[in-house]
């Protein structure tokens, strides 16, 4: 330890946020209702690896988006391989899927997964190096009914949690076929503004002018807005999947606005791209984004299938749900004495074993002291173990709401609790 390391506070590293107990319990309560939804509609877990080798992220996020250009963890292993903090997840799951080989498995097939990301971007309100997703992917869907499937369900997730003042946006950005043509013209109108655009979109009218359309810079993103709009260059076979994908979220009886602009900032997207953006965000305001990549399996030398999916960010969802507070639903055992806190110890466990919260503390309080303990961390129940008490095996249950006390066997207390 250096001299000048050796006072500095340690902290969390920049861009990273502790979730404590309290914010953990909402963290809970989303994962719990949308494992429960995705369930519901055919998805299965899948947990794949934090890092992956770089490779992945740059055949499958895109060589020329900002995530692969500035946003990486990327660093060298003692092995020597260079290795990279995931910074989003369908490249992951689809390496997962050729390796594994699930692709032989009937087809669609629909997973979910919850987890950090990571992307070195300048932290801001709702946008953090170490961030969190939840994430669902379906594989060997073609119909168009998939998409509006996935958009409906992430409504379900949105009306489920009460999540009310989103707005979706849905493109098409069209396929192998008609994008080239789309591109020529942006790069010929792109190269229009060239001189006012900052260094990275010149440099985008070369690598990929789409990618224009993610800068975070003001003026660019005025100049974009009079930029060929996609919408008008799909082919046939695009033209008709976006039309049924409309058509199909009228039919669920979903409101969408069709954005042009809504390239979202991947290489892989095909076809349909859509986004849920909360008006209660500020500059950061989408929620939750996805689209169709047909092409990636094949690209990462698999088999030629379709894959579809979104990424919700956790960190902006939790922060526009409006949570009920929790009453905490515990009991606080008391105990005087030696012999008190052993028979307590063993009233702790049978209470657990019966499915009931209990919380006993070990240190020698009074009685008055350990009801005022129990008042401040809001259990709803004490349960008084004194040496009469022991000796009578009937056990004083106080109600902490309405101050109102039984005396009880331990035989009983189940039902009570329980009721
Ligand atoms: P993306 O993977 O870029 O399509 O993003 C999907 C969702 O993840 C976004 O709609 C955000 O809710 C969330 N997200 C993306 N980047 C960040 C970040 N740096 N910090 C917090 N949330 C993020």
């Amino acid at each position: 330890m250096t001299p000048k390391t050796k006072n500095k506070k340690i902290s969390a590293i920049k861009g990273t946020k502790d979730i404590l107990p309290q914010e953990a319990r909402k963290w809970q309560r989303v994962e719990s209702v949308a494992r429960r939804i995705f369930e519901l509609y055919g998805y299965r877990e899948i947990r794949t690896p934090i890092f992956e080798a770089t490779e992945v992220f740059e055949k499958g996020t895109g060589q020329t988006t900002d995530i692969v250009i500035k946003e990486m963890y990327t660093f060298t292993d003692k092995g020597g391989r260079s290795l990279t903090l995931r910074p989003e997840y369908t490249p992951s799951v689809v390496r997962a899927i050729i390796e594994n080989r699930l692709y032989l498995q009937p087809q669609p097939q629909r997973f979910y997964f919850m987890g950090p990301m990571f992307r070195y971007d300048k932290p801001q309100k709702g946008r953090y190096r170490q961030f969190h997703q939840i994430d669902i992917e379906v594989f060997g869907e073609k119909d168009p009914a998939i998409d509006a499937e996935i958009v409906e369900m992430a409504a379900r997730l949105f009306k489920e949690l009460n999540v009310v003042d989103v707005k979706l946006l849905v493109n098409s950005v069209g396929c192998r076929k008609c994008r080239p043509p789309y591109l020529e013209a942006l790069r010929r109108k792109a190269s229009e503004y060239s001189g006012q655009l900052c260094a990275d979109c010149q440099r985008k009218i070369v690598t990929n002018p789409l990618r224009i359309f993610d800068c975070k810079v003001e003026l660019c993103n005025e100049i974009s807005r009079g930029f060929p709009n996609i919408i008008d260059y799909l082919c046939p076979d695009c033209k008709e999947h976006f039309s049924r994908f409309c058509s199909h979220l009228d039919l669920y009886g979903i409101k969408y606005t069709i954005e042009p602009r809504l390239v979202r900032g991947l290489d892989y997207y095909t076809k349909t791209t859509f986004e849920f953006v909360s008006s209660k965000l500020g500059a950061q305001d989408a929620v939750l984004g996805g689209g169709r990549y047909d092409d990636m399996m094949k690209a990462f030398g698999g088999p030629e299938i379709c894959g579809i999916g979104f990424a919700m960010g956790l960190e902006r969802f939790i922060s526009v749900v409006p949570f009920e507070e929790e009453k905490e639903d515990f009991l606080y055992l008391a105990h005087m004495g030696d012999k008190a806190k052993k028979t307590g110890m063993e009233l702790a466990r049978f209470l657990r074993q019966n499915g009931i919260e209990c919380l006993i503390e070990y240190k020698e309080r009074s009685l008055k002291n350990q009801i005022s303990r129990a008042n401040k961390l809001g259990a709803k129940w004490v349960l008084i173990v004194g040496e009469e008490e022991v000796e009578r095996g009937r056990y004083q249950l106080k109600n902490m709401d309405t101050g109102l006390q039984e005396d009880i066997t331990k035989e009983e207390m189940p039902g009570i609790l329980l009721a």
